[in-house]
C-alpha cells in the first residue's frame, strides 16, 4: 500500500470536504434544489474572476470552453491573433486553425512572456483583428503573462481579449472587469480542487455582440443557448450534477478565504520553490514565474522524466516533467488549489533524496533551508 501525492498541474488534490460533497446522493436538475445550488456557482464564479459578466458552466474539460469560445465568437476567415509561447498557447492556434481562422501566431520562446511593445506592433501592422487570444499563466513553462497589458491593447486595437485562465484561476492575479478581459475560461481540475470535467467562461457585453454574428458550427457548445439559460440558473442539457453540487462547496470555501489573501499564499509558496531550486544549484525556467506552478531545469545530464519517474515510483508522489520541446528538460511543480506549504515542504525534501540518487551534487537540506526562509519569514 502506497499514499499517493499530486503535485501537479493539473489534475491537483481534491480535499476530503470535496470529495464528500462528490459522494452525496444525485439530485435532478430541474429543480429548484439544483438552481438554486447553480445560482450560488454563478455568484462564486463572478466573486472569483472578479466580474459582474455572466460565467457560464460547461461539461466539459478546460479544452471544451476554448473551442466554445472559438466556434461561438468568430466566422470563417476572421483575424485573430493567438500569443504562442509553450504547448496552451499553440492550443490556440490550433483550435482557431480547424475553425478555419486567419491566424496570426505571435510567436515567443517558451519560458517568456509577450512583450506588451512587440503585441502593440503586431496589432499595428495587421487591421481588422478580431480578437487577441492568450493564456493567464502558460502552464507548459510555468509562465505568467501580463494579462492587464495584453488586455489594453487588444482593445485598443478594436479587438476582444480571450484568456486561458485554466491553470491560473485563483492564485495568478486576474482582475476581469477592472482590465476590461472579454472573454476568461477556465476549468475544475486546477485551481478550483475538483476533478475534471467542469469548464467555466465568462463573456463580456462586447464579446456577446460578437455572439451573433459568427457562422461556425456549433451544438453542444452553443454560447448563446448556454447565457440565455443562465439568467434563470439553468443549462441547456443535463449539467454534470455531481461536479457542480462539489463546485458549489469549492467557490464557497475559496470565498471564504479570500480570493485576494489566495493570491498572495500562492505568490509566496511560487517564490518560496524558486529559492529553493535556487538553493540546489537549479535555475528557473521562466522570465516571469507564476503563482501557479514552478517549472525548474535540470542539469545537462540529467533527464528530468527520471526524477519524475523516481518521485513517483518510489515516494507515490506526482509532479509534472516538460511537454513538447521541453520534454526531459525541466519539471514542474505545482502549488494551487488545495497544494499548501507543507506539500512544498516535503516535495523538495523528497527532490533533494532523487536528485541525490541521480548525482546531483548540493549540501543536505539547503532547499529547505530556503523554503523554511521564505515561507515562516
Ligand atoms: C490544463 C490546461 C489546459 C487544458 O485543459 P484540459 O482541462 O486538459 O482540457 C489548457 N490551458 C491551460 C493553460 C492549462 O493549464
Amino acid at each position: 500500500m502506497k499514499r499517493k501525492n499530486l503535485m501537479t498541474p493539473g489534475p491537483s488534490p481534491v480535499p476530503s470536504f470535496l470529495r464528500e460533497a462528490l459522494a452525496k446522493e444525485i439530485i435532478h436538475h430541474r429543480t429548484d434544489e439544483f438552481r438554486s445550488i447553480l445560482a450560488d456557482v454563478h455568484q462564486g464564479l463572478q466573486n472569483l474572476l472578479f466580474t459582474k459578466n455572466p460565467v457560464v458552466v460547461l461539461s466539459a474539460s478546460g479544452t471544451g470552453a476554448m473551442e466554445a469560445a472559438v466556434s461561438n465568437l468568430f466566422s470563417k476567415g476572421d483575424k485573430v491573433v493567438a500569443i504562442s509561447g509553450g504547448k496552451f498557447g499553440q492550443r490556440w492556434t490550433e483550435i482557431a486553425n480547424n475553425f478555419s481562422l486567419d491566424v496570426i501566431e505571435f510567436k515567443i520562446n517558451w519560458g517568456n512572456a509577450p512583450e506588451p511593445k512587440k503585441l502593440e506592433k503586431v496589432l499595428n501592422e495587421n487591421q481588422n483583428v478580431k480578437a487577441v487570444l492568450t493564456t493567464l499563466c502558460e502552464t507548459s513553462t510555468a509562465t505568467v503573462y501580463d494579462t492587464e497589458s495584453i488586455a489594453k491593447i487588444a482593445k485598443s486595437a478594436g479587438a476582444i481579449s480571450v484568456v486561458d485562465a485554466i491553470s491560473g484561476l485563483g492564485q495568478d492575479k486576474l482582475l476581469t472587469d477592472q482590465w476590461e478581459v472579454d472573454v476568461v475560461v477556465s476549468g475544475s481540475q486546477k485551481g478550483l480542487m475538483l476533478p475534471p470535467g467542469l469548464s467555466f467562461l465568462s463573456i463580456s457585453d462586447k464579446a456577446k455582440e460578437l455572439l451573433e454574428k459568427s457562422d461556425l458550427p456549433k451544438y453542444y457548445f452553443d454560447l448563446k443557448k448556454a447565457i440565455s439559460k443562465h439568467e434563470t440558473n439553468d443549462t441547456p442539457y443535463t449539467p454534470a450534477v455531481t461536479l457542480v453540487v462539489a463546485l458549489a462547496a469549492a467557490l464557497d470555501a475559496i470565498n471564504k478565504e479570500g480570493v485576494k489573501a489566495r493570491w498572495e499564499k500562492f505568490e509566496k509558496l511560487a517564490k518560496a520553490a524558486q529559492s529553493a531550486a535556487k538553493a540546489l544549484g537549479l535555475t528557473i525556467l521562466s522570465s516571469r514565474p507564476s503563482a501557479s506552478a514552478t517549472a525548474i531545469k535540470m542539469p545537462e545530464n540529467i533527464k528530468s522524466s527520471q526524477v519524475v519517474k523516481i518521485l513517483r515510483d518510489k515516494y507515490g508522489l506526482s509532479i509534472a516533467g516538460g511537454q513538447a520541446q521541453l520534454k526531459d528538460k525541466i519539471i514542474r511543480i505545482a502549488h494551487m488549489g488545495w497544494i499548501n506549504a507543507q506539500d512544498l515542504i516535503a516535495c523538495f525534501s523528497l527532490l533533494e533524496a532523487v536528485l541525490k540518487e541521480v548525482g546531483h551534487q548540493f549540501k543536505t537540506g539547503s532547499s529547505l533551508m530556503r523554503l523554511e526562509e521564505v515561507i515562516y519569514g
